[in-house]
Order: structure tokens, then sequence, then C-alpha cells
């Protein structure tokens, strides 16, 4: 597996770029750029690579602005998709003109919510509230898991995330985040691929909105 880091991988800036990425993924995504002028940059720099890493992907995904509308959606979120409103405006952009339902308790200390995207309703994208020095369920993956910290921060066996990092895990790998003890640690997580009733975010679904 890749080393978790701090920020998206070049491959996932490349497929956002694109617009090969799914809804999910993508808000994470975005919602990491809005606060990350590093990753701005390197997406600014592929753009200027001349298009070497358009060259290794998918044609039909591709277009040639491509960038330019990925950088505009990202300081200016499509109106169509979402509402014009900020709904939170304690949340980041984008992620605060989505209509975000209140949280409701799962386990002692974690609470969450479905962030439901209407441009992709069957997105599987969730909010969760760790209560300080609280640990979430130890849980494996049957996706990529894409995290963005929102507040606070948590640690696991491969480091320490804190609010504006953004956290790529490979399905195969388990791990017990421990929010940190200064303070709630809210996270926007999501998962790539269609829904599968196993791992812990499908038992969520399952529980709650009864799919
Ligand atoms: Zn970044």
């Amino acid at each position: 597996m890749n080393a978790p880091n701090h920020h998206p991988a070049d491959e996932t800036l490349g497929r956002f770029a694109a617009g090969a990425i799914e809804a999910g993924p993508r808000l994470v995504v975005a919602t990491h750029l809005a606060g990350c002028p590093q990753c701005r940059a390197r997406i600014r720099s592929f753009e200027s690579a001349g298009g070497v890493l358009l060259d290794s992907m998918e044609p039909a995904t591709l277009r040639a602005d491509a960038f330019a509308r990925t950088l505009a959606q990202v300081e200016a979120p499509a109106p169509a998709t979402i509402v014009p409103a900020a709904r939170d405006a304690a949340m980041p952009a984008p992620l605060r003109y989505y209509d975000l339902p209140k949280w409701r308790a799962v386990a002692p200390g974690v609470r969450w919510r479905r962030v439901v995207l209407p441009e992709a309703p069957d997105a599987n994208v969730i909010m969760l509230k760790v209560g300080a020095g609280q640990r979430m369920p130890n849980h494996g993956h049957t996706g990529v898991e894409y995290t963005q910290v929102i507040a606070g921060g948590y640690t696991d066996a491969f480091g320490h995330y804190v609010a504006g990092d953004c956290i790529e895990m490979d399905e195969d790998v388990e791990h017990i985040p421990l929010a940190d003890r200064d303070g709630d640690c809210v996270v926007l997580a999501a998962l790539e691929g269609p829904l599968r009733l196993q791992g812990w975010i499908a038992r969520l679904f399952q529980q709650f909105i009864g799919i």
C-alpha cells in the first residue's frame, strides 16, 4: 500500500483535474483544495507540464479545458449542482453549500451524518464527529476511503492528522483512529465505488437509512 499522506496523491489530483473521479471523493478532494494552496499549485503544475499526465489517462475522460474548469469549480462550485446560499458558513467551501442534516449518535462519543450530494444521491459520503479522546471503531474498507479533517485531529498507526489534512486509505488497511484530547474531531469521508454491504460505513447506512 501507499503510506497515507496529508494531501491527496498526485494520481488522485490528476483524476480530479480530469473529471475522472467519483462524486463522493470529488467533494472530499474539492474541500481539501479549497484550503490547500500547495495542492492547487500541484494541479496547476500538471497543467504547465504540457499534458504529460493527461497523455497517460483515458482520452474519453478528458476535455481540453478540464483544468481550468476544475479550478473554477473549486473557487465557485457549479450552481446547477448545489444550493446557491451557504448553509453552514463554519464549514469549509465547497462543503458549506450542501444541506447538512443534524448529527446523530452512532456510538458513545461518536456522531455522524450523511452528506447527500444532489449531483449523486447514491454517493457514500458521511461526516463523523468524534469526541475528544474517543476511539472510532476499528474498521477496514471495501474501497479506497478519502478523509478530510475538518476540525480537531486524530492519530492512528500511520500518523497524526489535523484540520486541513486529506488522507487516502487503501481498502486492505485496518486502522483505529483516536481523536485528539483537546476537542472534537470532525471529518468528511467518502468511499469510492458502489455501496457494498461490508465494512463499518456500510453498516451505518444499513442501520440508519435502511439500505
Ligand atoms: Zn494539499
